[in-house]
């Protein structure tokens, strides 16, 4: 039997690792998992429990959580306790604390749990922070996507296209989190010594692709 592939796409946030992960995907028929979207389900579980803060988690709500996820057609939706929960998870509200919740261990080991689960009967293409360093080591192929914060934040403010949040909210929020996320003891994002880096500043999104396939494929 041919061996399950795990791809990981790592980086920092907005820097294109979905959009890059789900075209990996449907190029070679795999599965496709977004770990970020697992940690922003379980802060809308406790949010509307109304704990905004993760030193307020009770580790016992953490098994009442089930996520699911299910990946058809480009559009990747995200079951909380079955209930879809995808439109909500993008909220400004869940941006602004994820990574808070994010920084804890039973947090992560819930989350793991999942994508490893997930993966193990099929091949992957999983984007994330720490996915190529802590959640899958032995990955196959690792990738890391970087950019300049306000390139991220501009194309991430050209496709929210809402009314009510400004570019610099949005720029404001993707430094916080890198910060968080790059600075917390448990599995920070960081690059896997052995990743691939691309620098996609000046990438469209086919340039991107074009330079993720041919290391896969070389
Ligand atoms: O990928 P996305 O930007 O939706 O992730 C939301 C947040 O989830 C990140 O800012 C980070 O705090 C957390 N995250 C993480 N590890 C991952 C994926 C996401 O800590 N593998």
């Amino acid at each position: 039997m041919l061996k399950n592939m795990i791809i990981a796409i790592d980086g920092e946030a907005s820097s294109g690792k979905s959009t890059q992960a789900k075209k990996v995907a449907d190029y070679f028929g795999y599965s496709y998992l977004d770990s970020g979207a697992f940690y922003r389900a379980i802060t809308l579980f406790f949010k509307k429990k109304g704990i905004t803060t993760a030193n307020r988690i009770d580790k016992n709500d953490l098994n009442k959580i089930s996520l699911n996820s299910k990946y058809d057609d480009g559009k990747n939706s995200i079951y909380l306790n079955d209930e879809d929960v995808s439109n909500d998870i993008r909220s400004t509200d869940i941006s602004e604390i994820v990574s808070d919740f994010a920084k804890e261990k039973t947090v992560r080991e819930h989350v793991y749990r999942h994508l490893r689960e997930f993966s193990e009967n099929r091949s992957t293409v999983i984007d994330g922070r720490d996915i190529g360093t802590v959640v899958f080591p032995n990955a196959d192929f690792k990738f890391f996507l970087y950019a300049k914060p306000e390139i991220r934040a501009k194309r991430r403010f050209s496709e929210i296209n809402k009314d009510d949040i400004n570019y610099d909210s949005v720029l404001d929020n993707l430094n916080y989190r890198d910060i968080t996320d790059s600075t917390r003891k448990i599995a920070p994002l960081k690059k896997a010594y052995d990743a691939h880096s691309i620098d996609v500043s000046d990438l469209s999104i086919d340039q991107v692709f074009e330079k993720v396939l041919s290391i896969i494929e070389k």
